[in-house]
């Protein structure tokens, strides 16, 4: 059995080994070891349980996933803690660790990832269930959750260590400040709630930020029910890069290169929608309406196949949100 990897033996093992806590990499280990087994308990993990945790750090929670869920992958991007994770996981048969970053652009991830996962879960057969367990790092929480939606299969459950301001966000309601694309994408296929707000100094070092622990529980059907998903993504990142514009000229901006003004109107008028309105004022629901709409307009204006236009106004709202703590959805 290792050692439980309090804040001083983590101390003393990086020490040890020559290392710094790297902030640009988000390093921030979880050193209360109470709370790794909260996220863990939440998980509910069972032997046909496939896991993807994403920052393996040191391992330490890696090494509980492991004695609790069937396989466990899991990807660290610094080669030296990578090094060491290798080391204290040695033994653990049902953890596969990867090296390098585990996304492989803003909107994608490292496909090696979800290779291995699909692997382990062909392995163990019709009842397995794939989950996300980790804490986060800071800087890349909201493109893995958000890409993960995308994948197949989703998780069936996140329990991830995020910004509290992050975790506000994914259960923001229409007209707050923190309502936005992020959260309309996650709302409209998962329930997400916070399962415990963090101090910094659980962490070490402590980051300058709150914390909290989310679970998200995803629904297939949700996101069987979007006829295209990553399309409905980018309308809706473009929907939210004006926010506190008039929904009509939101629309039309949005959907530039697609459909005309008429159509625009058309489509607003016909699913009785307030040109006045503002998209942060609409509900997830009448957003998923509206980006519908727009959707069958297009395509019926369309007679020939047209590739989906480069949304560039959702690259320039990302790296907006991204000063702001997080890349938006
Ligand atoms: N799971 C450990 C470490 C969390 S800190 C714990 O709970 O204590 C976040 C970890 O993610 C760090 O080890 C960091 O090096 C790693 N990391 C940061 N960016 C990453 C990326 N893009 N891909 C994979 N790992 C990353």
């Amino acid at each position: 059995m290792a050692e439980r990897q309090t804040g001083r033996f983590l101390a003393n093992r990086l020490a040890a080994a020559g290392l710094k806590p790297q902030h640009h990499f988000g390093q921030n280990f979880l050193i209360d070891l109470n709370l790794v087994e909260l996220i863990v308990r939440t998980a509910g993990l069972s032997k046909t349980d496939v896991v993807l945790e994403i920052g393996t750090g040191a391992g330490s929670m890696t090494r509980l996933l492991a004695e609790q869920a069937g396989a466990v992958i899991s990807a660290e991007i610094d080669q030296h803690l990578f090094a060491l994770a290798t080391a204290e996981l040695e033994g653990c048969d049902n953890v596969e660790l990867i090296l390098g970053d585990a996304l492989k652009s803003k909107h994608t991830l490292k496909p090696e990832l979800m290779d291995a996962v699909r692997r382990k879960m062909t392995d163990i057969g019709p009842q397995a269930r794939f989950l996300l367990v980790a804490n986060l790092p800071y800087n890349v929480a909201t493109p893995i959750i958000s890409n993960l939606l995308h994948e197949t299969p989703m998780p069936a459950m996140m329990v991830v260590t995020i910004q509290k301001e992050l975790a506000d966000r994914l259960v923001a309601a229409p007209a707050t400040k923190d309502y936005g694309a992020l959260s309309v994408w996650v709302q409209t296929i998962c329930r997400s709630e916070t399962v415990r707000v963090l101090q910094p100094s659980v962490f070490w070092p402590r980051p300058n930020v709150q914390s909290a622990i989310v679970r998200i529980d995803t629904d297939p059907a949700k996101r069987a029910a979007i006829p295209e998903p990553k399309a409905f993504h980018e309308t809706l990142r473009a929907l939210f890069f004006h926010r506190r514009k008039f929904l009509r000229s939101v629309v039309i901006s949005a959907m530039k290169e697609q459909l005309d003004k008429a159509n625009v109107d058309r489509v607003l008028q016909q699913l009785g929608f307030d040109s006045q309105a503002r998209v942060e004022e609409l509900s997830p629901t009448e957003i998923s309406r509206l980006i519908e709409g727009l959707r069958l307009a297009t395509a019926a204006s369309a007679p020939v196949y047209r590739p989906v236009a480069e949304t560039t106004d959702a690259d320039n709202e990302e790296s907006r949100d991204t000063e702001s703590g997080g890349a938006d959805s």
